[in-house]
């Protein structure tokens, strides 16, 4: 072993506020695990980011972070494998549940890719709440998107979550302007927090 830090602390974001747990604590969905990991040193302004995403895009949204996030696959999108508990899972980046609302996500990763998985994550929550019109906008676009084999990257669900992930980065790395009449004028609305904000006041 080389002696970096692990750790086996697991984030909890409900209702806005940062809670801490470990990877023993229970969670809401049994066909997911987190298991420990490397600990990184932007953990900590990592999960007050998410938290910060959170507030803005879909304040109504429970958050889980841990080390590494486990899931039992029913696709290949898994990095690797393992047997947990007899059971197979695969290791993912994130997850989300619609219902609840919960999304995962592993925080053994760049801080980067931490906001990029909390992006994507959230707008699967999102997308079920999209007005027709809006899912047309987001649709015009992705639909000239590259063929991806699988059946998994190409899902249409998928296209539309890595489209609002890839521009909600574009703006964290600076970007000011987006074109208007396209799937952006979309992500945009989620990105600043208005299309949260209708939601409330409805
Ligand atoms: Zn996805």
């Amino acid at each position: 072993m080389t002696g970096l830090p692990t750790t086996d602390r697991v984030w909890c974001i409900r209702d806005c506020r940062v809670g801490l747990g470990t990877i023993r604590s229970k969670l809401p969905h049994t066909d997911l695990e987190f298991s420990a990991g490397r600990a990184r040193l932007h953990e900590r302004e990592a999960v007050e980011a998410v938290r910060d995403i959170i507030e803005r895009v879909a304040p109504w949204v429970t958050a889980y972070l841990g080390p590494q996030l486990w899931s039992n696959p029913k696709t290949d999108n898994a990095d690797d494998y393992e047997l947990m508990n007899k059971k197979r899972y695969g290791r993912i980046n994130g997850a989300a549940s619609y219902k609840d609302p919960v999304i995962y996500i592993r925080l053994s990763q760049s801080m980067p890719d931490v906001l990029a998985t909390a992006y994507h994550e959230l707008f699967h929550i999102i997308d079920l709440l999209l007005s027709k019109e809006q899912r047309k906008m987001v649709a015009r676009d992705v639909i000239r998107g590259r063929d991806y084999p699988g059946g998994y990257y190409q899902e249409i669900m998928e296209r539309r979550a890595r489209a609002f992930e890839y521009f909600a980065l574009s703006i964290e790395e600076g970007r000011r302007n987006i074109i208007r009449g396209t799937a952006e004028e979309v992500f945009e609305e989620i990105y600043c927090g208005a299309f949260a904000a209708q939601l409330a006041a409805a």
